[in-house]
């Protein structure tokens, strides 16, 4: 906790997206709240946005796959706001093609970011965590998990982060941390779009393409998955540990 009493979040990948919402909402919540994204420049509107309402946040830039930079952000962050208790690894990228025309790049790009920049994180926050005998860890994962047709790397790697979600949560627990992961499926982002620009369809058609799938008839929102972090990161969500919450509108099968 940090000297002002507030217990301090870092959200990975924050400076837009679901990212930028959920780090917002924590902020809401009270905490103090520290975003990373590849460029310090680009965090400074949800910084601004969280300042605005009232709530303390600060920006570093890290490259969430280097252990330098993500040792040097962690540090930073516990100087300025104080010791990491909550740990969202958000950040993410995709690198969609078929198996036969997926790249050696384009695989170690994704594991790298997904995978080693969820450990690299993880490892570097939760010794602030057991030092407090407290901590929340929440990583992305997707409904992609599943298998998605072009996603041979970003499925592996979001199947990957729920086995890496269910350990963190076994070896975690005597020291009153959780961890656990959150499945989204469609949400409106820049991510979203960067697929619709990729399979040749308009952004809008595309959405309403996606919601007549989806059981609740709509696309969803990084609200929508900031209000699970929301939930998984409170006091009260003590006993929740090791689980995947699909955030799809529907089950998915
Ligand atoms: P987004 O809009 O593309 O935002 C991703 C953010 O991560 C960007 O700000 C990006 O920075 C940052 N980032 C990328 N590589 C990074 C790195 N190496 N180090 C630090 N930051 C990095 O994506 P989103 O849709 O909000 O997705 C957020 C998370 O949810 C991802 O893990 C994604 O896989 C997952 N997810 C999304 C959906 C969806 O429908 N949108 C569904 C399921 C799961 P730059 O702007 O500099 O690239």
């Amino acid at each position: 906790m940090s000297e002002q009493g507030q217990r301090v979040a870092v959200v990975t990948g924050g400076a837009r997206g679901i990212g930028a919402g959920v780090a917002r909402r924590l902020g809401a919540d009270g905490m103090a709240v520290a975003v990373i994204d590849l460029k310090e420049g680009d965090c400074a509107a949800t910084v601004e946005a969280i300042r605005a309402d009232g709530g303390r946040a600060f920006a570093a830039g890290a490259d969430v796959s280097d252990s330098a930079q993500v040792g040097a952000a962690v540090e930073a962050i516990a100087a300025e706001l104080g010791p990491p208790a909550v740990l969202v690894n958000n950040a993410g990228v995709i690198r969609d093609n078929l198996l036969f025309k997926m790249t050696d790049d384009d695989w170690d790009t994704v594991m790298g970011v997904h995978l080693r920049g969820a450990f690299l994180m993880s490892k570097a926050c939760q010794k602030h965590m057991v030092e407090q005998k407290w901590g929340r860890i929440i990583n992305l994962s997707s409904s992609s998990a599943l298998g998605n047709r072009g996603q041979a790397n970003y499925s592996a790697a979001k199947a990957g982060l729920q086995g890496f979600t269910k350990t963190l949560a076994i070896e975690l627990g005597q020291f009153g941390i959780t961890a656990n992961a959150i499945a989204p499926g469609f949400i409106v982002t820049d991510m979203t779009a960067q697929t619709a620009a990729r399979v040749g369809v308009e952004f809008e058609a595309f959405q309403q393409a996606a919601a007549a799938r989806i059981p609740v008839r709509r696309v969803g929102q990084p609200a929508d998955i900031a209000h699970v972090a929301s939930f998984l990161a409170s006091e009260g969500a003590g006993f929740v540990s090791g689980q995947v919450i699909y955030v799809a509108g529907g089950p998915l099968c």
